[in-house]
């Protein structure tokens, strides 16, 4: 199947595009990596009237380094993150994240913007940025401002992004030298979507722990009580049976084959960030 019919433009300025995507009638989408959209809009589940190519946006592409963050514009590929073209403050977490989506052909195009904007449930991104506490950069008409990850992601699909804004990029928090992180993703076969995510991060230096389970039918679920007891543990206690634990005391309901498989997810996750 192919698209149904839609125009293009093409801009090199944020302002522009911003203009594009208010000025406009009907439906317009920014393009960025296409590996979501482009197929959405060939089986005819997106039905864009208008595509804006932001693809020459080099605001859109900066990264940028600062004492507590790294700043990575939102154009950025999985390649150029998995081949460690940016500079490494999560401790390998992120290049270890990037190299696991998909397989090169998608990462060479795919955005880290794009991954955030799509949410699907399954992504890497949103499991993974939400571990390390990002923020999310927006331009939009009234200018720029920033929004927690925890708040950015409303459900499967589902972002607080008006139609007439544009991520600039995501903020990600630096690890301290004493900083641990796990990441594990369950897939049929390397390449494919993952059927569950676990990630951990924790940081003793600045008190942060988060503990996060992906590919299940909403947004990410953060559990914030697990991963206090784990940081305080040192994960020492977090078997199977406790991750088991976790998840049934958040209140969702897992069938039982889910409930195990996320908590593997989740307990490798955990293993992985102790050495274990
Ligand atoms: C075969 C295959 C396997 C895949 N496997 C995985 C996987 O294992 N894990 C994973 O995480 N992902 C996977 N993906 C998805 C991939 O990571 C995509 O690159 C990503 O989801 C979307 O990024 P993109 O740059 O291609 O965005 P696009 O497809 O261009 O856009 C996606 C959506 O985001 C919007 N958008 C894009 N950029 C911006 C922006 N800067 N501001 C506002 N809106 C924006 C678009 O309008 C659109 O609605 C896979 C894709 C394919 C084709």
């Amino acid at each position: 199947m192919k698209a149904a019919k839609f125009d293009y433009t093409k801009t090199n300025d944020v302002a522009e595009a911003l203009s594009v995507l208010t000025a406009e009638d009907g439906d317009s989408k920014v393009l960025a990596g296409s590996q979501s959209l482009g197929p959405m809009m060939n089986l005819r589940l997106a039905r864009p009237d208008r595509l804006i190519d932001i693809r020459a946006l080099d605001a859109l592409k900066a990264v940028t380094q600062a004492p507590d963050h790294l700043f990575v514009g939102a154009l950025v590929t999985h390649a150029a993150i998995e081949d460690g073209i940016l500079p490494d403050v999560t401790r390998g977490m992120i290049q270890h994240v990037a190299a696991g989506i998909a397989y090169r052909a998608v990462r060479n195009r795919g955005t880290i913007g794009g991954s955030l904007v799509h949410a699907d449930p399954a992504g890497d991104w949103p499991a993974a940025l939400r571990a390390l506490g990002a923020q999310i950069v927006i331009d939009g008409p009234a200018g720029t401002r920033e929004a927690a990850i925890d708040t950015f992601q409303l459900g499967a699909f589902t972002v607080a992004l008006e139609e007439d804004e544009i991520v600039r990029g995501v903020r990600v928090p630096a690890l301290s030298g004493s900083a641990r992180w796990g990441y594990h993703k369950i897939c049929r076969k390397p390449g494919e979507f993952a059927e569950s995510i676990g990630a951990y991060v924790c940081d003793p230096e600045s008190g942060i722990a988060r503990l996060v389970l992906a590919a299940t039918e909403d947004a990410p679920l953060q559990l914030d009580t697990a991963a206090a007891a784990i940081a305080q543990n040192d994960g020492a206690k977090f078997d199977l049976d406790a991750a088991r634990m976790a998840l049934t005391e958040t209140g969702e309901t897992f069938d039982p084959f889910k409930l195990r498989m996320h908590a593997v997810a989740l307990h490798r996750a955990v293993a992985q960030a102790y050495g274990a």
